[in-house]
């Protein structure tokens, strides 16, 4: 599927990257970029890579599961929904720390990333700087992206969205991208160099257990000039447990989760981005 209107970005395939856009489409379907995690530490395996689909400055000798800005996708989940680690009345900086803490000491791998040309206040991380207008998306449009997830084959109840769109209304304070990306730095987090520009063809929804996308393949296969999202969905349930105490905060949780995902890709990308379900 394609997102359509309701993506409000402008990462999409351009006409310079037509030629090939399907054969990449069909082998990332194939499964054949996707690769077996082993994972040996240090920290226990959770989500802590970022959906982007560039590549870092220097190999990855191992892989973690990917989500929106790596561990910001837990925080995200904790800020929507429970918040034992954010608090309303605090900025997403002193949330987002507490969450690193908290992690850090139960042994998790926390990470994100930045990129060759982040400046300023910005992170370089797209689901990090555009936090707020994420936010803002989700508040809008929190109908829509239960219908989309529903579509992806992740049922969320009407009353989990609404108190999703509702947290999400509630939180005011945004620090800077930047800020962010310092405290997962000072936290002892790992942090890629993603290197050049969006080259994003396909978001890719990885449902494959204990897989995520090797970029350094495709990169090797394809070149620069065509990228994927991946999303491995198959760990949000063991992230959500992570920072729960009971069942059901892990059922919210993960539905915080899919909807953050799912917004920072309408605001990231744009109507032409194609969706696949690995
Ligand atoms: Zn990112």
């Amino acid at each position: 599927m394609e997102l359509g209107d309701a993506a409000l970005g402008s990462i999409q395939a351009g006409a310079d990257q037509q030629a090939r856009r399907e054969e990449l489409m069909r082998r990332i379907a194939s499964g054949e970029f996707h690769r077996v995690i082993e994972w040996v530490g240090p920290g226990k395996m959770i989500i802590a890579r970022c959906v982007d689909g560039r590549s870092p400055d220097k190999e990855v000798p191992m892989f973690l599961p990917n989500a929106a800005g790596g561990t910001e996708s837990l925080f995200v989940a904790d800020d929507l929904t429970t918040k034992r680690y954010a608090a309303d009345d605090a900025s997403t900086l002193s949330g987002y720390q507490h969450l690193l803490e908290g992690l850090a000491k139960e042994g998790y791998s926390i990470g994100g990333h930045t990129d060759t040309h982040a400046d300023g206040d910005k992170s370089g991380c797209g689901a990090n700087d555009k936090l707020a207008v994420i936010y803002d998306y989700i508040k809008k449009h929190a109908g829509d992206l239960q219908v989309v997830a529903a579509k992806l084959g992740v049922i969320i109840s009407d009353a989990d969205r609404d108190s999703i769109a509702a947290n999400a209304s509630t939180r005011t304070q945004f620090s800077e991208g930047r800020e962010l990306l310092d405290a997962l730095k000072t936290a002892g987090g790992i942090v890629d160099v993603l290197v050049g520009e969006h080259k994003e063809v396909v978001a890719v929804i990885n449902t494959r257990q204990n897989t995520t996308l090797d970029r350094n393949v495709l990169a090797d296969e394809f070149g620069n000039n065509y990228q994927a999202f991946n999303v491995d969905v198959w760990a949000f349930e063991d992230a959500a447990r992570a920072i729960s105490l009971e069942a059901a905060e892990v059922r919210q949780k993960v539905a915080a989760m899919v909807f953050y995902n799912l917004a920072t890709t309408m605001v990231l990308a744009g109507p032409k981005m194609r969706v696949i379900v690995l």
